[in-house]
């Protein structure tokens, strides 16, 4: 074995991922504290959305933000909730040239009992920090930064919506800013998170199916590339897609890869299908984890979920368009469906794929699962049942 494999191997066993991808940090024992957050209320508080108008997703934000600036010389800065206001930065920032950038989104909502939880908002943390370990931005303390969001959210906490469905999206995004040209890892970066009241995914009670695109002429994400991270620069490219698709009289884009069209995920969603398996047993299917995947705090949810029913079997494994094609024709299908924090669950009935129109026939089937499954999340999220998924703000 040539010893710089040999090396990789030991690397892997041993060494924390930072150290193996960016080399030895300098600033690895900085870390901001939540303890040490500054607090500056806004001297004009806005006007909160009228709640018998439809809220538009992501263009209503909070009076605060949470704001945390770091220096490769000095670490992290003070931690601070700050009235809602615009960045300056260099023209040259690195965060705006070579896409050093990585998000977050995650929801809180609140309950008949008027307290406001996070949903699963550790997971959004180990997710965060793995995109900022990719691009070579500073690590943190994801303990601290949950307990800052949690005191943001605090904060603004008459800004959660309390209509049917409704919930705040909490945005958190860290950047590169590097006033330089030079594409090297950063020695500046913004770590800061911005608030969104947002309404119900489907207004009324008609959950509105979608129909797809599915060509492999356009790929999202390739194994050894980074579609598995939340990163900004996964997600421009995609609008183009988006709008061929609509060209095509599609609402979304159904991500295939490989000679074999796999199935990866649907839009900014993973996917699944609740279907009989050639073998004849019923399964709920999501493909795995292999590096093209987005790994969803839903998808595990639904996952984690199903698997503590115990009725069907529920596997993480490839899926491919000839499996589904035949699937179709034998009426094997029961429901396909998009997972994602926008949505929680979103139904499928439709898939264009090399000029033919798949219908799927999940509303025909209830869909039953993807009401249990709304059911289900809705009672741990708006808290009508205990659950240790929720972080109480
Ligand atoms: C964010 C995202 C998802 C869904 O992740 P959740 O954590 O469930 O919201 C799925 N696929 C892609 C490509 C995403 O960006």
């Amino acid at each position: 074995m040539a010893a710089a494999a040999l090396g990789q191997i030991w690397a892997r066993k041993l060494l924390p991922v930072s150290w193996l991808l960016c080399g030895p940090r300098r600033y690895a024992s900085s870390n901001f504290k939540a303890a040490d957050l500054q607090l500056e209320m806004t001297k004009e508080p806005h006007q909160k959305p009228d709640p018998s108008k439809p809220l538009v997703f992501g263009k209503t934000f909070t009076d605060h933000m949470l704001m945390v600036e770091w220096k490769e010389e000095t670490g992290w800065g003070q931690p601070r909730i700050q009235p809602f206001q615009n960045l300056t930065l260099h023209p040259a920032c690195s965060g705006l040239h070579y896409s050093m950038q990585l998000f977050e989104g995650m929801k809180a909502f609140k309950g008949s009992d008027q307290r406001v939880r996070l949903f699963r908002p550790w997971l959004n943390m180990d997710r965060m920090l793995r995109s900022a370990l990719r691009l070579c931005l500073p690590s943190f303390d994801k303990v601290e930064l949950l307990e800052c969001i949690r005191r943001l959210v605090e904060v603004d906490k008459d800004w959660v919506p309390e209509g049917k469905d409704t919930s705040l999206y909490v945005r958190p995004v860290l950047i590169g800013n590097e006033p330089s040209l030079g594409v090297t890892q950063s020695t500046r970066a913004l770590l800061f998170v911005i608030l969104c009241p947002v309404g119900a995914y489907f207004p009324g009670d008609a959950m509105d199916p979608v129909s797809l695109l599915a060509d492999p002429a356009f790929i999202r994400a390739w194994v050894g590339g980074v579609g598995d991270y939340k990163l900004g620069g996964n997600y421009g490219p995609t609008v183009l897609v988006q709008q061929e698709a609509k060209k095509r009289g599609c609402e979304q884009v159904l991500w295939l890869y490989g000679p074999d069209h796999q199935l990866t995920e649907v839009g900014t969603m993973n996917i699944f299908i609740y279907w009989t398996h050639e073998d004849g047993v019923l399964e709920l299917v999501t493909p795995s984890l292999d590096g093209v995947i987005l790994p969803g705090v839903v998808r595990q949810s639904l996952l984690d979920l199903a698997r503590t029913w115990g009725e069907f079997r529920v596997v993480e494994r490839k899926v491919t368009m000839k499996e589904l094609l035949r699937a179709l024709e034998e009426g094997r299908v029961r429901e396909v469906f998009g997972s994602g924090t926008a949505c929680q669950v979103c139904p499928v009935h439709q898939i264009l794929y090399q000029g033919k129109h798949l219908r799927i026939p999940t509303m025909e089937n209830g869909p039953e699962l993807i009401l249990r499954f709304l059911k289900e999340l809705k009672e741990i999220q708006y808290g009508t049942r205990a659950h240790d998924w929720m972080l109480p703000v």
